[in-house]
């Protein structure tokens, strides 16, 4: 167990840390005796004063041109690549996170925030036109200040994916962290806004009250929400009271199609790491696998051997690959979840292998867990599970696994694997899901910078990232001259 003491963390509003009597634990899910930290528990008081600062910074941060907001936000992807050693294993204690995958995650949040700083200004260019009659200019204008509500899976990336296009476009923030994941992103987020002038960036913690707070307050002028729907329910109707728009990422059961010509030595790996990479607990992360019923049995069998390789463990531990979940109520829904697939009759096997054997006493572990001959209708394979248990599908129409996913309420993601492009890209169109991924479970770089990340139906409403997630972050004006 380490023996550091808990860092204190406070809210960050004006450049200037801020503290309220009342603290919240932050507890490694690993090794539950450890406290992380205590971190300040704000309420409406302190999302008044933040979002009060933020509206004074926005005065001058509007008026701020593209160029010098873009080279202070490329200044802080550089600050964000050089911090984050001194972060990455903080995050580890407090989310269960591999130090790889946060060192991975900020790296790919620099990214976002370079991406977004090069897009600014083509974007917020006016459009012209005129005739003998008349001119009219179209303006796009930064909205005020964006509440960007976090939730603790991918913190830094999913809270960049809001302050970096809002910035851009001349919006001042105050970001919302999640409780159970909220020490590396305020770390973050604290040396990123001395940067900016102060009011830019802003910081409150807290748990639902201060969101509640953030989407009522007659100051915000949108809500941007990455989490779940019935949080993402909540704030509709909080930011309803103030017409206020919202912006939401929110959950996907993201299919992995596979066609009877998928090259499996390349799909096996992909497909097991785009389902198990943090334990399971990301948006588009596999949830479920269909594979044919030619094939079905080798799937299975190779899914298996790649899944036990994973060696189960806290995250600083030598040699460990896979990481507790997150919190206590997560946990618990995914071992609800798991004792009611096996009483349903599925195949359940727990793979992987201890780096050094642990008990609910220590932190809320869970192996990786493969789930085969299960029914297609499974409340596993129909509800989003967000953790490591993976079901595979047998399936011989085609057309009828379309039809299933379809009926669904989500439509996050989706992959296709198969040798032939033209079939791919035809099945992919089929598809309810905001995006689809061809022969792996995610994003090229190209991608990264390209795609409207984001889902259709209960998935979300509206993007991020691209050029099309900036149109999040501005009203328009237009000016129509008349000669
Ligand atoms: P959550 O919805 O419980 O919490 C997210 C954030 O909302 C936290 O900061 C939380 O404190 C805050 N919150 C809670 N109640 C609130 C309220 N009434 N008003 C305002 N804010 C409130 O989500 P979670 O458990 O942290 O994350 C898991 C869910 O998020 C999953 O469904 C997952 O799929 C989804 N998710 C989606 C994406 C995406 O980009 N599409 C990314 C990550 C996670």
């Amino acid at each position: 167990m380490t023996t550091d003491s808990p860092l204190r963390i406070d809210h960050w509003i004006g450049n200037a840390p801020v503290a309220s009597a009342a603290r919240d634990e932050v507890r490694d899910p690993g090794r539950l005796a450890d406290m992380v930290g205590l971190v300040a528990r704000g309420g409406a008081y302190e999302v008044d004063l933040a979002v009060r600062t933020a509206a004074e910074a926005f005065r001058t941060w509007r008026e701020t041109p593209v160029e010098t907001r873009a080279a202070l936000l490329r200044q802080a992807a550089d600050l964000l690549e050089a911090e984050a050693p001194a972060v990455v294993g903080i995050m580890a204690r407090e989310s269960g996170m591999l130090v790889a995958t946060n060192t991975a995650e900020i790296g790919m949040a620099a990214n976002i925030v370079r991406d977004n700083a090069e897009a600014g200004a083509a974007f917020l260019a006016p459009e012209a036109y005129e005739d003998a009659e008349s001119w009219v200019g179209v303006e796009k204008r930064p909205i005020g200040v964006i509440a960007a509500i976090v939730p603790w899976n991918a913190p830094i990336i999913l809270a960049m994916r809001k302050v970096s296009p809002a910035l851009i476009c001349g919006n001042t923030v105050v970001v919302k962290p999640a409780p159970t994941a909220p020490i590396g992103l305020s770390l973050l987020l604290e040396k990123m806004a001395a940067l900016f002038p102060p009011g830019v960036i802003n910081v409150v913690h807290g748990g639902a009250e201060v969101g509640r707070a953030l989407a009522t307050h007659p100051l915000v002028g949108k809500v941007s929400f990455t989490g779940g729907g019935t949080v993402a329910r909540a704030i509709m109707k909080d930011a309803a009271e103030g017409l206020k728009g919202v912006q939401f990422e929110l959950g996907g059961n993201d299919p992995a199609i596979i066609l009877e010509d998928a090259d499996l030595d390349l799909a096996i790996p992909r497909i097991v790491g785009g389902a198990f990479r943090r334990s399971g607990q990301f948006c588009f992360a596999v949830k479920r696998v269909y594979a044919p019923s030619s094939l079905y049995d080798e799937v299975v069998a190779r899914i298996r051997a790649e899944v036990d390789k994973f060696r189960v463990g806290h995250p600083l531990e030598p040699g460990v690959t896979f990481g507790p979940i997150n919190n206590a109520g997560q946990y618990r829904a995914l071992q609800g979840l798991l004792a009611r697939t096996r009483a349903s009759g599925a195949t359940v096997e727990e793979l992987g292998s201890w780096v050094s054997e642990k008990s609910e006493a220590d932190g809320y572990y869970m192996r990786p867990v493969l789930v085969s001959d299960i029914d297609p209708e499974a409340e596993l394979v129909q509800v989003e599970q967000f953790g490591p248990l993976l079901p595979v599908v047998r399936y011989d129409d085609l057309d009828a696994v379309i039809d299933s996913i379809n009926a669904g309420e989500l439509g996050l993601g989706s992959s296709i694997w198969t040798r032939d492009t033209d079939r791919a890209v035809a099945v992919a169109r089929e598809l309810e899901t905001g995006m689809t991924f061809v022969n792996n479970a995610g994003t090229s770089r190209l991608g990264q910078k390209n795609i409207p990340f984001g889902g259709v139906k209960q998935s979300g409403i509206g993007r991020e990232s691209s050029p099309i997630g900036l149109r999040e972050y501005i009203d328009y004006h237009a000016i129509n001259y008349h000669r």
